[in-house]
């Protein structure tokens, strides 16, 4: 007697999904992806305007991301990485903090900056210490804030203002630090350790490059979901698909409307981000890195010059700047206003600087206050033939979503037997 193949319905093809299709390929199994944008990546999306490469909200890859090292070919990526360290503008003028491990030079010459105390250098390097040689280290703390763990760890409340809050404020999208600190020290340890980068012809490479592996006629693009029940879904056409197990691979506002009886906890509302473009063929700042606002003013919290980091982001001769701003603030004076602030950060030419469009991201991060840590394939089932995947199922990055799908993926495996 022959066996039908069980039919297996992944949900969205940003990362998460995308990850979940790769395992389940890698383990012999078909599948069919529903999404509903016109391509691939969810949250990881570039578009080309004229001849420049717009990532739709700057975002980066942690080239040490435990996960996107087994999943991604780095290589096939192009990756083009940032300087190490930041440019904090602080008091009409900008300050370098560098990696003394991989810009020696740059550390001694800035090293007599008063910006930064000794004993905030000194405990950075701590910091860095423990967290290069703590295995997991995320896993051996309690649940507390990221604001609360750096004044415990003694930093003193100027550099926390000052750099703490700008940069790690620009990851979370939120300057209070109230994300886990759990989270703040698995990224500090990647930063620490990899740096950060770009694939040199934008983010979208990402999801692409996953994308390239998928069987043939297994992914439906243009085609959202409009509910989920036990073993169908159905799409806007109307059409009902059978599915004896269904992967819900969506963001965490988008499942709350599918499964909202799944879901469990309260839905906190989304972090959000606005990033404005500008091109010019003036001269700008050379060096590849961040520019941070450790003034605290705002409305930019960090800017970067991102022709520096990959030429291919502009056309010849051209630049490409990104400013982005936390929060979706509105945005008929907003144009102005970052001009005035990049005009005091890089001069008056930021006047002149043509503005290409903007990006207003509502739903960029889910809120990160607690870290759930790696619940394993289990975590991933809601119930019989229902599965979940997404970074908010695990953390709110690149690595949490490529882990959670991998997880979803290894529990249809322990379903099918
Ligand atoms: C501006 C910004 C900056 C970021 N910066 C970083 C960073 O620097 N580093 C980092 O590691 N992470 C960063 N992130 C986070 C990272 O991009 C996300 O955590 C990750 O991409 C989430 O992937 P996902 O698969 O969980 O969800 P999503 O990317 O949201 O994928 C969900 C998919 O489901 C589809 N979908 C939705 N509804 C339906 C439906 N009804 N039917 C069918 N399909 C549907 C969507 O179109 C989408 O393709 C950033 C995110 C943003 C937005």
């Amino acid at each position: 007697m022959s066996q039908r193949t069980p039919s297996i319905a992944i949900i969205g093809a940003g990362l998460s999904g995308l990850a979940c299709a790769r395992a389940l390929t890698q383990a012999g199994l078909r599948f069919t992806i529903y999404e509903a944008g016109a391509a691939v990546g969810g949250r990881v999306r570039s578009d080309v305007v004229d001849g420049f490469t717009l990532d739709r909200g700057f975002q980066v890859l942690l080239p040490s991301y435990p996960e996107a090292r087994r999943v991604l070919d780095y290589d096939g990526l192009k990756l083009c990485p940032f300087y190490r360290g930041a440019d904090l503008f602080y008091k009409g003028r900008f300050h370098r903090l560098s990696d003394p491990f991989t810009h020696p030079r740059d550390a001694i010459k800035h090293a007599r900056d008063p910006f930064v105390s000794w004993m905030d250098k000194w405990y950075t390097l701590v910091l860095r210490k423990e967290v290069l040689t703590t295995r997991k280290i995320e896993r051996r703390i309690p649940e507390i804030e990221t604001e609360d763990y750096l004044r415990d760890f003694g930093f003193s409340e100027e550099f926390i203002d000052r750099f703490f809050r700008a940069f790690f404020g620009g990851v979370f999208l939120e300057k209070d630090l109230r994300t886990s600190a759990r989270m703040f020290l698995f990224l500090y340890s990647m930063f620490s350790t990899g740096g950060a980068a770009i694939p040199a012809h934008g983010m979208q490479a990402i999801p692409d490059q996953l994308a390239i592996s998928l069987p043939p006629g297994s992914l439906k693009l243009n085609t959202p979901v409009t509910s989920v029940r036990a073993g169908e879904i159905t799409l806007t056409s109307g059409e009902v698909v059978h599915a004896d197990h269904i992967i819900v691979a969506v963001s965490e506002e988008v499942a709350a409307r599918l499964i909202p009886e799944a879901m469990g906890e309260k839905l906190l509302p989304a972090r959000s981000t606005t990033c404005l473009y500008f091109t010019t063929d003036q001269p700008v700042p050379e060096t590849p890195t961040i520019y941070l606002d450790g003034d605290g003013r705002g409305p930019v919290n960090s800017a970067c010059v991102l022709s520096k980091i990959s030429p291919r982001y502009a056309p010849e001769g051209q630049h490409l700047i990104s400013a982005s701003v936390i929060g979706s603030p509105s945005s008929g004076e907003l144009e102005g206003v970052v001009r005035d602030q990049m005009a005091a950060w890089f001069g008056e030419s930021a006047y002149l600087w043509n503005h290409l469009r903007s990006y207003q991201i509502r739903h960029a991060l889910p809120e990160g206050r607690q870290l759930r840590l790696g619940e394993g394939p289990l975590g991933a089932v809601l119930a019989p033939g229902l599965y979940r995947c997404g970074d908010w199922c695990e953390d709110a990055s690149i690595n949490g979503a490529l882990i959670s799908g991998r997880r979803a993926a290894e529990a249809v495996q322990g379903a099918l037997g």
